[in-house]
């Protein structure tokens, strides 16, 4: 609007893993809703779009759509209840599962209840807030109320908070624990899921749950997000017993965003080269850091990482992430949006398959150029 022009790391907070507007994925959505948009009934591209997921994914059995990341969390701790009898559910300080009551809780700083004016506090009872990346922390609580928990539900990556990779074990344990309490394991793949590799972040880290939700990355920047998991679990939608409605959900519009999507993640696989822009950027951050003598220190993968400022130690977990100077870091990207590079104020940066070399160059020029003018 004001004639600005930004590098973009923020990428519509990560749907845009193909960069803006891709027009493959454009004429798609375009040419499929010239024949109708919404039928109050299945179609034939919605299968089609469930089939290609359901062979990215390899795990799971049954997939259905949804327009938001945060309604499919909500599918998916229903489904979790239908099927154990069990209320509670146990989450994690720093992940972030939507904007409901239920699940809404600040992500800075320690929990300590509602995030938002007009929230019902009330609704986040059956909640039990645990330590991320700590298994004993788990154990513990499972051994005195394990017969009560529902679903465990975590991203398996925290991207929200830090870009925090699981613990080597981690996720085998919480795995473990699940299935010893028969507790409903929910990966929130709404960051990682089509990101972290076609498979997600269950691809890579090569443990599976019983449910995972999916968004952002999956449908090339259209509102599309699904539920995805173990038949026993998904069957129940299916028989109207368990409960997933939504006037859009599965419109045209989506089910072909996410087939032109999953064609191009397969015909033109852009995860080798966002690994590699990726590596870079994060090499010449730290390298940035050193040539000026700041402590800007980066953590996570390529693909979405984390920079702020502090001790270089890589942190697990949401207590010692706020140990860092997130402050400066937040006026630091204050500053390089001044200089054309576009970036979450809480330090996360996404990369695209749109980014390439001169990107690359330009990105580095702007931030010698932002640090040029004084030290953050
Ligand atoms: N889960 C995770 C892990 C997310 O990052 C988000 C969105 N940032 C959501 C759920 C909610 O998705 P949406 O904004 O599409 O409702």
């Amino acid at each position: 609007m004001d004639g600005n022009e930004y590098i973009d790391y923020v990428l519509g907070q990560g749907p845009h893993f193909l960069g803006h507007a891709n027009p493959v994925v454009n004429a798609a959505v375009a040419e499929a809703s010239s024949r109708g948009m919404l039928f109050g009934a299945q179609n034939t591209l919605e299968v089609e779009a469930c089939e290609l997921m359901l062979a990215a994914l390899g795990w799971a059995d049954m997939v259905r759509l949804g327009m938001t990341g945060t309604e499919c969390v909500q599918a998916a701790l229903r489904a979790a209840r239908a099927a154990t009898g069990r209320t509670a559910f146990v989450r994690f300080e720093g992940h972030y599962h939507g904007w409901l009551d239920n699940v809404l809780v600040q992500t800075t700083g320690e929990w300590t209840g509602v995030a938002s004016r007009g929230q019902l506090g009330s609704h986040l009872a059956d909640c039990r807030m645990l330590p991320w990346n700590d298994a004993d922390a788990l154990s513990e609580l499972l051994r005195t109320s394990g017969d009560t928990i529902a679903a465990v539900i975590m991203e398996p990556m925290m991207v929200n908070a830090g870009g925090i990779e699981p613990l080597p074990g981690y996720l085998q344990r919480v795995r473990e624990l699940c299935d010893q309490y028969g507790i409903v394991l929910i990966f929130d793949e709404v960051i990682t899921g089509f990101r972290l590799a076609r498979g997600g972040a269950v691809e890579k880290y090569g443990v599976v749950p019983d449910l995972a939700t999916y968004g952002k990355a999956m449908a090339g920047g259209w509102p599309v997000a699904a539920l995805a998991g173990r038949a026993d679990l998904m069957e129940p939608f299916g028989a109207g017993s368990v409960n997933h409605s939504g006037t859009f959900n599965g419109s045209l519009m989506a089910a072909a965003a996410v087939v032109a999507t999953q064609r191009l993640l397969i015909d033109d696989s852009p995860y080798e080269r966002i690994d590699a822009y990726g590596r870079e950027l994060m090499a010449q951050l730290a390298k940035i850091g050193e040539r000026h003598d700041i402590p800007l220190r980066v953590q996570g993968v390529p693909a979405a990482f984390h920079v702020s400022f502090g001790d270089p130690t890589p942190v697990c977990d949401l207590r010692t992430l706020n140990t860092l100077d997130l402050g400066r870091y937040a006026a630091f990207a204050s500053r390089l949006a001044d200089n054309g590079l576009w970036l979450a104020q809480r330090g996360i940066w996404y990369v695209s398959a749109a980014h390439g070399d001169a990107e690359l160059a330009d990105t580095v020029e702007r931030i010698e150029s932002a640090l040029a003018e004084s030290l953050p």
